[in-house]
């Protein structure tokens, strides 16, 4: 069974979408020539090749992995989140709080982190999504229910991090 597909079925309940073919591009008759372009952009080829498969499906099909299953959401190390798509430093371990949801869960962005942040009505809820600014990643959604000062949770998955332990000066 095709790993990716197996994921998409863990994590959505539910059949996927809409098969092969729905999306064909029409290429400008002044680009025909023997290298047709390909289907998927050569960077998500390569993203499927270096990431696992629920690190792809998080961060490229805005999935989320399952509460208490994260490589990080129990992790107390002090380091940095890093993007893994972009490896952009995104959360700091000082905001990283224990939210008792299962997801890694932090205050704050880090200094310089690149963070953004959009309204999402997917599932026909009305959450703010988290993305990477620099690749777009998906990362996890923000609630207004976090720790002060801030009063903020950005409540990531772990696939959509790599953590980077400080190392001591
Ligand atoms: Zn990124």
């Amino acid at each position: 069974m095709n790993p990716l597909s197996s994921v998409r079925r863990v994590l959505s309940g539910s059949r996927s979408g809409t098969g092969p073919g729905a999306s064909a591009v029409e290429s400008p008759a002044s680009l025909v020539g023997p290298a047709a372009s390909p289907p998927n952009p050569p960077d998500r080829d390569e993203l499927q090749s270096r990431l696992t498969p629920l690190q792809y499906v998080v961060t490229q099909e805005a999935g989320t992995e399952r509460p208490f299953t994260g490589e990080y959401w129990n992790n107390h190390a002090d380091g940095v989140y890093r993007c893994v798509v972009c490896h952009e430093p995104l959360f700091d371990a000082a905001t990283k709080f224990y939210s008792g949801t299962g997801w890694p869960s932090f205050s704050d962005v880090a200094q310089g982190g690149t963070v953004d942040t959009r309204t999402d009505r997917s599932h026909f809820m009305t959450r703010t999504e988290v993305r990477c600014r620099n690749c777009g990643a998906h990362l996890g959604h923000l609630f207004p229910d976090g720790p002060r000062p801030t009063g903020m949770r950005y409540c990531i998955n772990s696939a959509a991090l790599d953590f980077e332990r400080r190392a001591a000066e």
